[in-house]
């Protein structure tokens, strides 16, 4: 039997996986290491398009590598700026968005992504959705900034009107030490 419900991060990614189609436009919001990144670009296939943001040279630099060495890097747009600027860069309405937030694994802790500039990229990202788009958020409330991270966006998340999207929670509610929360926003049309 398949197993789901070992982390959220495997949810995520089968999320991705069924809902990423050839020719898609998608966005990754925080490319890092550029795991999904990669994913993303296989999936939407070389009709399609990946906008990926990072706010680090090694994290830009690590996943233009990847991308190289796996035949996939033309249909990768690689940006290094905050994702609250994605409105300057995509100009297009997008099929798919993800964000995991937090900071770089073996990097420096100290640059992570911070409440303030997550909800002003998620509002935009919202705009950009198409109608059934989805958008994927991974939260790690178990340091500081990503429990007052998780707080915003859940603020944010329940505001939003339930006739123009549908809004899930994935949630280890069993789990010791703040395990990471993953959001999942469906656009209506
Ligand atoms: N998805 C990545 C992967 O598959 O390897 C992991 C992402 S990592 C958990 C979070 C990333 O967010 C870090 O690389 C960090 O530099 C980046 N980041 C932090 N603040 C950001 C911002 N304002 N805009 C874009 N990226 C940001």
């Amino acid at each position: 039997m398949y197993k789901y419900f070992n982390n959220v991060t495997k949810i995520a990614k089968e999320l991705m996986v069924k809902t990423v189609q050839k020719g898609n436009i998608v966005v990754d919001a925080t490319v890092g290491n550029g795991h999904d990144t990669l994913l993303l670009a296989n999936l939407v296939g070389g009709n399609g398009k990946v906008y990926g943001f990072d706010i680090q040279d090694s994290a830009i630099e690590n996943t233009r590598l990847k991308l190289v060495q796996n035949h996939v890097y033309e249909r990768v747009i690689l940006i290094k700026d905050s994702h609250e600027s994605m409105d300057k860069y995509i100009l297009e309405k997008v099929d798919f968005i993800i964000f995991n937030l937090g900071y770089l694994p073996g990097g420096n802790h100290e640059i992570n992504t911070k409440a303030e500039t997550t909800i002003a990229a998620l509002e935009k990202s919202l705009e950009l959705l198409k109608e059934n788009g989805l958008l994927l958020v991974t939260t790690y409330p178990g340091h500081r900034d990503g429990k007052i991270e998780d707080e915003y966006i859940k603020k944010t998340f329940s505001r939003l009107d339930q006739k123009k999207f549908n809004i899930l929670k994935f949630e280890f509610i069993n789990q010791i030490n703040n395990p990471p929360i993953l959001y999942g926003v469906e656009k209506n049309n």
